[in-house]
């Protein structure tokens, strides 16, 4: 069983996945609008990868018998100064969701609650991935300033990423 406590944090963390896939779909919308077709397809597979994470701790939730209450979604940012802009706003909302993934440990810590403690493992690895994957990008975005057709090589490449659901390795 899980504790009440320990069922709204999950609760709360499926809310802040699905957020997160919202806010990626947006920067998706955005990177359309600009012509820059690549780097929308790597943040519509960015989207889809969180709601695989939201849908990990959905599943989980109700295989501890407890109960998923989802809340309202809330707004997410839809103007961005640059590429850059976004990209580094992607890695700072990655690391925001490492620490929200720490506390979640800490509290199944805390709850004695070991199978919770054990399911969150598996996201503090994706977080590592999610982490560098966006800091790479980050890093080679920085690399193209003012040279637009360096840009447009890796925009070309970002194209090729396609959606796998590493939740169900
Ligand atoms: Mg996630």
């Amino acid at each position: 069983m899980l504790t009440n406590k320990m069922q709204n944090a999950l609760n709360e963390q499926i809310n802040k996945e699905l957020w997160s896939s919202y806010l990626y779909l947006s920067m998706a919308a955005y990177f359309e609008d600009n012509n820059l077709p690549g780097f929308a397809n790597w943040m519509r597979v960015q989207a889809q990868e969180e709601v695989s994470h939201g849908m990990k701790i959905f599943d989980y939730v109700n295989d501890r018998g407890g109960r998923v209450f989802l809340k309202p979604i809330a707004e997410v940012p839809t103007e961005w100064s640059d590429t850059r802009t976004v990209v580094e706003e992607t890695l700072n909302h990655e690391r925001v969701v490492t620490e929200s993934i720490y506390d979640l440990v800490n509290l199944a810590v805390e709850e004695k609650d070991h199978a919770t403690n054990q399911m969150l493992q598996w996201f503090i690895q994706e977080q590592v991935e999610e982490e560098a994957s966006a800091d790479d990008l980050l890093q080679r975005v920085e690399m193209t300033e003012g040279k637009g057709h360096a840009l447009l090589m890796i925009d070309k490449e970002l194209a090729g990423r396609q959606f796998v659901d590493e939740t169900k390795e």
